[in-house]
């Protein structure tokens, strides 16, 4: 019998430790991983992608490698279980519920009612909103403050960016094409800056909100004084709608 085992070895990669690591240390060692990469001290957005990334790799690494049962399983050597594994399990939640789960993060006992399904196993309300909270930092103002800072730009920077781009024509069209996404990026770090580069859940929806209604009162206050409506105008729909699909995705 060889004792090379079918499966790779992946998940000690991940964590960065030798097969032979103690429990204790497997433990350990996902705190410390934790730490590192947690996304809400990272300001670039593409070292926190890719600390997320790394993140969800190590969750994955640590719910089989985290679990004596399943580490074994994955190692390939006969699965041993203790004597009070074997005891029946009650929901935290509903002491009277018996249940084969467990939330793959704090080990608590879950039914299937209490669990949610995620990418890296079930877990429990209590851990899923943990999470959350960590990824969205935004305070309570800061969709105000995404929606204001969203506004004002727009109604300030649409009749100027509309005056200017209708006066050169068709050649106002290839600006409009080439311009637009950059300002919409320029847009979204502004509005980024504004909240601190908190994150939120409705933060993108509400920015989006005050950019649009920024770009119609800007549009208005235009007509009124000039008699040109911008909304009618082909060069500045092009560059308000390039402008918002390369801000939006940036904002979440
Ligand atoms: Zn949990
Ligand atoms: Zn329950």
């Amino acid at each position: 019998m060889s004792d090379r085992t079918p499966q790779p070895k992946k998940h000690y990669r991940m964590l960065d430790i030798a097969e032979d690591t103690s429990q204790e240390e497997v433990a350990r060692q996902y705190q410390r991983l934790l730490k590192l990469y947690q996304p809400e001290n990272i300001g670039d957005a593409d070292a926190r992608a890719y600390a997320a990334q790394k993140l969800a790799q190590i969750e994955d690494a640590y719910a089989i490698l985290g679990d004596p049962a399943r580490r074994a399983i994955y190692d390939g050597k006969p699965l041993v279980v203790a004597a009070d594994d074997q005891d029946t399990l009650f929901c935290a939640n509903h002491p009277n519920t018996e249940t084969l789960l467990r939330c793959n993060k704090c080990g608590k006992p879950i039914c299937i009612k209490c669990a949610v399904q995620t990418p890296v196993g079930y877990r429990c309300t209590e851990c899923i909103h943990q999470q959350q909270n960590v990824y969205f930092n935004a305070q309570g103002s800061d969709n105000f403050i995404a929606l204001g800072v969203g506004f004002v730009v727009s109604a300030i920077a649409a009749p100027i960016v509309g005056l200017l781009l209708s006066g050169f024509g068709f050649f106002g069209l290839i600006i409009a094409f080439v311009a637009g996404s950059g300002a919409g990026s320029l847009l979204a770090q502004i509005i980024r800056r504004g909240v601190g580069r908190r994150r939120g859940r409705r933060l993108p929806l509400f920015a989006l909100i005050g950019i649009i209604s920024g770009v119609f009162v800007g549009s208005i206050g235009l007509f009124l004084f000039t008699g040109f409506f911008l909304l009618f105008d082909i060069t500045t729909l092009l560059f308000t709608g390039l402008a918002i699909a390369a801000a939006y995705p940036q904002l979440r």
